[in-house]
Formats: C-alpha cells, structure tokens, sequence
C-alpha cells in the first residue's frame, strides 16, 4: 500500500519496540536524532517545525498538517499534494489528533514505514505539548464563565496595544458591569447570581464577532477588546451587548431574572498604555451608573482629563 487515505493509529507502545529494533540502523538514528530535537519545546507549532525538518531528511514530503479538534488546533507547514498519508496519534488511550503528510509522488511501503516509525516518537512530546497547553489555557479561564480571565486580558492589552501601533490599527475597548447584581445574590442567593454571571457572559459572548475577546475583569464586571476596530463600532457592539442582555433574562433555577449593565467605551489614543485605555473605557460606565444604568456611555477620543464618575 502506497498511500494511506484514511488515518490509521499509531500507538506509544509500538513506538518503544520499533526505535529499540532499529538503533543501529539509519533510520534508528534518525529516530534517536529527532527524540532528541523533539525534546527541546513544548510548543506544538515548534515540535512540529522539528519534526518536519528531521523526518524529510529521511521521507521526502512537501507538506504536513496537524489536526487536533478537542484543542481547536490547526497546523499546516507547506503545500498539500495529491498523495497523501494520514495517521491517527495516540498514546494509550488518549486521542492525540491527526497528523497527515503529502507529497506528489506515491509514497513506497519502506517510506511509510519509515515515517511511521519517526511519527512514533513524536508522540510523547506531543502529549506533553497538549498537556501543557491545556493548563495554560485553564490559568487564562475563569472558572464559572469559561470566559478569559484578568491574567489573560493583562496579556492580550499588551499584545493588542503592540500591534495597533505596529500596523496602525484602532484598538476599543467596552468594560461592562451589570447594574445593581448585589441584589440579585442578596435576593436569590450566590448559587443563582452565579448563574447570572454565567448567562450574562454566554449573552455579551453571543453578540460579538470571533475575533473580539471577552474577559472576566473581577466579581460581575467584563470587558471586551476589540482589534481593529475605532470607536464608532465599538459602541454599536456595546449597545448591541446591551440590548441582548435585556432581551434575554437569566434562566435559573425556578427564576427568569431581568438583567441589564452599564458599559463604558474608549479607543486608545496615541502613545496610551492598555491600563490607561481600560481605566478611560472604566470611568465611561461609571458614568453610564451614574446616569440611571442600562446605558452605553463613550468617551471622546479629544477629551483628556475624563472626571472620575
Ligand atoms: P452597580 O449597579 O452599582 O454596579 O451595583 P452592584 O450591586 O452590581 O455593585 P456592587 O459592586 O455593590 O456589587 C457587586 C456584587 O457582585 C457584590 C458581590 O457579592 C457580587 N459578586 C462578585 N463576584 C461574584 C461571584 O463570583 N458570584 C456571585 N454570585 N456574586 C458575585
Ligand atoms: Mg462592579
Ligand atoms: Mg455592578
């Protein structure tokens, strides 16, 4: 069989056997070679830099492509040709994702063999990778909301405000903090404004676009970034949030509550930090409080000392 169209496994404990039969055979050290390589990162772009690099030294190939969907990864390295090899990676019984290399030419029984013996050895490091990634991605989440959390919008202000200013983008940002929620816990109890904060943020996610990053900032505060984006839309997302939030009350429990929030939109000047943009887009929903709630308040771009409140 020259091709392999649909995935077939490979498995850790297969792995081990087939590199210990092979140590002094070229393809054994090229094994122990890329083992080696694989060893230095747990990123998964990385590893898979290095082991496109090391396995087509020994398999010629034109492309490969990495498919993980428990994880939304995606990875492509070079142009698909028509022959086409796919495998499933696993390491006991965890489903590692599909690793699938192309070229024009058919591939020879002793190729394939070759690479699924270098395949093998990626496995460990991978299952490192994910692993690693997946807890990375849990200290960025906040638990009740599944949203990303403060560590993370700390994170993504400093690449954000990076790049508007590399390709001289507008960045926005909406801070929102739903209006008079102490009564809700008081009323209800904890159990069911936990709720609320679940459904609210499902509802300010549903109304932004992909590429828009909602954060959990603290208690029942939010905010949401938005790359590329100048103020004017900026707050019709914000108004947009706003009317969804009213429109769809919280189910929880034997409850339907009303919801509503206050939202403050800036879009950063020139020469302005993260912090300070997040601290104007702040004092705009505090005005949007002050104002009677359930509002969207912006702040002039030209305005430069905003008052507090
Ligand atoms: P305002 O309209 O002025 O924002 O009034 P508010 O009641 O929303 O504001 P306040 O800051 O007085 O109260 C916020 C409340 O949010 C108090 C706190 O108990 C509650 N809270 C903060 N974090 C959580 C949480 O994780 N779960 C629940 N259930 N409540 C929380
Ligand atoms: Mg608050
Ligand atoms: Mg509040």
């Amino acid at each position: 069989m020259a091709v392999r169209g649909n995935p077939i496994d490979i498995m850790g404990n297969q792995a081990v056997q087939s590199t210990r039969a092979l140590s002094d055979t070229g393809l054994g050290r090229a094994a122990q070679v890329l083992t080696a390589a694989l060893q230095t990162t747990l990123d998964i772009e990385q590893l898979l830099g290095i082991f496109t690099h090391e396995a087509s030294r020994w398999v010629n190939f034109d492309a490969l492509r990495f498919q993980n969907n428990q994880e939304g990864l995606h990875t492509e390295i070079g142009h698909p040709e028509r022959h086409r090899c796919a495998y499933r990676l696993r390491l006991l019984d965890e489903d590692l994702g599909e690793l699938a290399v192309s070229r024009s030419r058919r591939f020879t029984e002793r190729e394939l063999e070759g690479l699924e013996t270098l395949m093998s050895t990626l496995l460990h490091p991978l299952r490192n990778a994910l692993r690693y990634l997946s807890a990375l991605r849990a200290a960025h989440r906040d638990p009740l909301t599944g949203t990303e959390n403060r560590a993370s919008l700390e994170h993504a202000l400093r690449r954000e405000v990076k790049l508007a200013l590399r390709h001289r983008q507008p960045l926005s940002l909406i801070t929102l903090d739903l209006d008079n929620f102490k009564q809700i816990n008081d009323r209800h109890g904890h159990i069911i404004g936990d709720c609320v904060l679940r459904s609210a943020a499902e509802c300010a996610q549903s109304a932004i676009r992909d590429s828009d990053l909602l954060f959990r900032y603290g208690g029942e505060e939010f905010v949401v970034l938005l790359s590329n984006t100048a103020a004017a839309g900026a707050l019709q997302v914000a108004e947009r949030i706003r009317a969804q939030l009213v429109k769809h009350s919280a189910e929880c429990g034997d409850y339907r509550l009303a919801v509503t929030a206050s939202l403050g939109v800036a879009q950063l000047k020139d020469g302005e930090s993260g912090m300070e943009l997040l601290d104007r887009a702040d004092t705009a929903m505090y005005r949007a409080k002050h104002a009677g709630r359930n509002r969207v308040v912006l702040v002039a771009q030209n305005e430069t000392q905003p008052l507090k409140g």
